[in-house]
């Protein structure tokens, strides 16, 4: 290696799934990274930190029947570490459980290039957690140990398989398909076969699963329940404990929430707070567009701003910063909004609408706006490219003086989609909230699972839905957030 090192090396614990799961710390530095190196991540979604810019190197992809030799990671680990000033090595879990942490290490101090260790919740004690088994508790399990079930020299470890778990808890990690004989070497060597036991699948992620049997049954019970990777094994009495929350509206409700990124923020917000499992799937990407500065001149003479997102309002925000618009040009301007979303996206930027019309629907706006005007008024539209005909047909019938100033627009993003596919079948609601995210998740080949129901926002979305999938859809009766979530609560309070 003769490249010059001017980088550090963070060697980042990614979390066990939940990408919230990181430290601040690592994803702080993932804001900032100029490269990642990353492989077998549980989520994928960590990686919608990164700037544009940073180069993502997936070294855990499969070439022929086996991942990157270690050897070729190190390489490029210093190789970036020459090129970027922030290289993150993205480990799952903790990068020293079993995360072969320690090999990269060596190559990093072979060659002298600085490095930082930022630990990670390890899904030793985070996958059980989240399906409802502590592994320490007072009186039952004073401590716990964490092994591989699988090695590179033979298929079990070498470790003392009779070490008494009458108060203890043992959890094996990469176990799926050496279950079977990590369950008989414990029977062998004397654990009793009522023993509970227990697998969890996912553990964190929204599609967590959880078998619970006894030493001599789980085996059969996960294959019976087709448990796969990522999966631990819990063994001893806390294996039976379940301390998951059950009385939540939407306990054991799980809900995956297509479209842009800030409407899945604020609806999984929604829908986490009832207790359901939420999975964010950010289909569409919002690109800002700018104005140009006569653009901004028309803005400066608008009696009346209408925005109809909450990207509207962030897309618009950071323009006037591009362009140092000070807040104050805005004069007296007042303001009209469509949602309670977009309103109070503002109100955090301490603009309070002066108008929003009850019922969430852009012609509502158009109607009551109209309704609202003097002759005199000049209205500028701040919102999607492809915003809806409807605001424009019903302002151009009422003879309006406004122009249409497009501040962003939204692309699909087939990536999310695409991971999010072999995994569709778990999911009991799918949540859209515009017909631009119908569209980009089932054009990118999403699929809505077997008994999943999807949920429109309102009937226009839902007019879309149909075209795409046959069952039964759900609709909001209040084209918001909390509709929605309305509309979730009293579907699952029905079935159970
Ligand atoms: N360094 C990681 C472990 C890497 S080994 C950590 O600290 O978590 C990979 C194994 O971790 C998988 O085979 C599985 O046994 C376990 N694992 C990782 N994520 C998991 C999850 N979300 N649920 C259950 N097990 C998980």
């Amino acid at each position: 290696m003769t490249e010059k090192i001017t980088g550090r090396v963070y060697l980042i614990g990614a979390g066990p799934g939940d990408p919230e799961l990181i430290t601040i710390r690592g994803r702080e530095l993932l804001r900032r990274a100029g490269a990642v190196l990353y492989d077998h991540l549980s989520s994928l979604r960590l990686l919608d930190e990164v700037p544009a810019e940073c180069e993502l190197i997936d070294v855990g992809k499969k070439s022929g029947s086996h991942s990157m030799p270690q050897g070729e990671i190190n390489e490029i680990l210093a190789g970036c570490a020459a090129k970027h000033e922030i290289v993150v090595r993205l480990k799952g879990g903790d990068p020293f459980v079993f995360g072969r942490g320690g090999e990269e290490i060596e190559i990093l101090r072979r060659y002298r290039i600085p490095y930082e260790i930022v630990p990670g919740v390890t899904s030793a004690v985070a996958a059980p957690a989240a399906l409802g088994i502590p592994v320490t508790h007072r009186g039952s399990s004073y401590g716990f140990s964490v092994y591989t079930a699988h090695t590179r020299q033979s298929d079990l470890p070498d470790i003392d398989w009779s070490h008494s778990l009458e108060h203890e808890t043992a959890v094996f990690l990469m176990v799926v398909a050496s279950m079977k004989a990590v369950t008989e070497r414990l029977l062998e060597h004397g654990h009793p076969a009522d023993l509970p036991a227990a697998v969890v699948e996912s553990g964190t992620m929204p599609e967590g699963r959880r078998v619970t049997g006894t030493l001599s049954t789980i085996c059969e019970l996960a294959r019976r329940h087709r448990i796969g990777s990522p999966a631990v094994l819990v063994v001893g009495r806390q294996a039976a404990v379940d301390v998951r929350c059950s009385y939540d509206q939407l306990s054991g409700c799980r809900i995956a929430v297509c479209g842009t990124a800030s409407f899945v923020d604020r609806t999984a917000e929604q829908l986490r707070l009832r207790g359901a499992a939420v999975e964010r799937l950010p289909v569409l990407k919002v690109q800002q567009l700018d104005l140009e500065e006569a653009e901004l001149d028309y803005i400066r003479q608008a009696t009346w701003l209408v925005f109809t997102s909450s990207n509207g309002v962030q897309s618009f925000l950071s323009i006037m910063r591009r362009h140092r618009y000070d807040m104050r040009e805005l004069g007296s301007v007042k303001i009209a909004a469509v949602g309670s979303g977009t309103a109070r996206t503002l109100e955090q930027k301490d603009l309070y609408p002066d108008y929003v019309p009850r019922v969430y629907t852009v012609a509502a706006l158009a109607e009551g706006l109209a309704g609202r005007l003097s002759g005199l008024e000049r209205v500028a539209l701040i919102r999607n490219r492809e915003g809806s005909a409807d605001l424009t047909r019903i302002f151009d019938r009422y003879a309006v003086e406004y122009r249409d100033f497009p501040v962003y627009a939204i692309t699909p993003d087939r990536l999310t989609v695409e991971n999010f596919i072999s995994r569709s079948d778990y999911f009991d609601y799918m949540v859209f909230g515009s017909s631009a995210g119908v569209r980009a998740f089932f054009e990118c080949g999403g699929l809505c699972g077997t008994h999943c129901i999807p949920v429109s926002v309102g009937p226009v979305t839902a007019a879309t839905l149909g075209r795409f999938s046959s069952g039964r859809i759900i609709t909001a009766s209040q084209h918001s957030t909390a509709g929605i979530t309305d509309a979730i609560i009293r579907d699952w309070s029905c079935k159970n």
